[in-house]
């Protein structure tokens, strides 16, 4: 349900886009960025799945990447799919754009914003009765605690790294959050050949290198990662909201992995908000916005990943 998470991502910051213009000013550029990131960061989260397209973009070094997630976070719609990874992949944006903007207000609000969602799921999962659906996210019971540590450890060492090479280390991870986001968007065309491979890379070069203001880069992060969330809701799966303290998978079981309902109604209705949206803020041209969501193609059955359909009790999910 790639296609369907980007639109429903870039929908989300298009609508909020004229409202958020009242008291923000955003420029036609920053809409357009916004709209797009928002769109890259709905479909990141499934990094975490093995055959997803963002995975297989860098060939041996998204696979491994998507490993280690895949390991940090106990397998496929665990971590990742969690308030907890909401606010550290939201952390790390607001850091990053604190070292490229060389204002440390964003990395405290960052830090505000990561412990507020945090606690969201600390509380999400107090309220969890045990008799939900769900299975452990770890193989083995060491395997939580070793993730925890890793994670700690990363998060150490990038901290260390931020403050012997200045803010460099800051803006490799901003830079590597926008390259993984705009690869995740730009597969959805399954354009021939390498450039949708390659194209994110020159896109973030440019960005940076011309110093553009990226300001709705960290929000478009958060958006989206919480987009992508409430969109597996409603999926047979659900999401895990109170990971790693409770494993109780949350949401209303709605519409069916690539059916004929999300592909149908929800697809084109999505594309017609997203245009509706653009209208407001770049007049008649805006619609034509609504032609990019109808050029992605439909995934074909095969590619539902196993683990977005609804887990058997006291089997492993994330077998995949
Ligand atoms: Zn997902």
């Amino acid at each position: 349900m790639g296609r369907t998470h980007a639109l429903t991502g870039a929908t989300v910051f298009a609508a909020a886009a004229p409202a958020v213009a009242q008291i923000v000013h955003l420029t036609p550029l920053e809409i357009g960025l916004g709209v797009a990131a928002t769109a890259g960061f709905a479909v990141l989260p499934d990094i975490d799945h093995q055959n997803s397209g963002v995975t297989m973009t860098f060939g041996p070094a998204t696979r491994m990447f998507s490993a280690l997630v895949r390991w940090l976070s106990g397998g496929h719609r665990n971590g990742t799919h969690s308030f907890l990874g909401v606010a550290v992949v939201t952390f790390a944006a607001f850091g990053g754009n604190a070292a490229y903007s060389g204002d440390v207000m964003w990395l405290v609000v960052g830090a505000v914003l990561a412990m507020l969602l945090i606690a969201l799921g600390y509380v999400t999962a107090l309220t969890d009765t045990g008799e939900g659906r769900g299975a452990p996210a770890y193989k083995k019971p060491w395997h939580g605690p070793a993730a925890l540590a890793t994670t700690a450890g990363l998060a150490a060492v990038f901290t260390a790294a931020a403050k012997v090479y200045g803010d460099v280390a800051g803006k490799a991870v901003l830079a590597a959050l926008l390259v993984l986001a705009l690869a995740s968007l730009i597969r959805l065309w399954h354009i021939r050949g390498l450039l949708d491979d390659i194209a994110p890379l020159p896109i973030t070069w440019a960005l940076m290198h011309f110093h553009v203001d990226l300001r709705v880069v960290p929000v478009a992060t958060m958006l989206g990662a919480l987009t992508h969330i409430a969109g597996d809701m409603v999926t047979p799966g659900g999401c895990p909201l109170g990971w790693p303290w409770s494993q109780t998978m949350r949401g209303v079981d709605l519409i069916e992995v690539n059916g004929e309902a999300e592909n149908g109604p929800v697809y084109f209705g999505f594309t017609a908000a997203l245009a509706a949206a653009m209208l407001l803020s770049f007049g008649p041209w805006g619609l034509t916005v609504a032609v990019l969501p109808l050029l992605a193609p439909r995934p074909k059955r095969r590619d539902g990943n196993r683990g977005d359909r609804k887990p058997r009790r006291g089997r492993g999910r994330a077998r995949r």
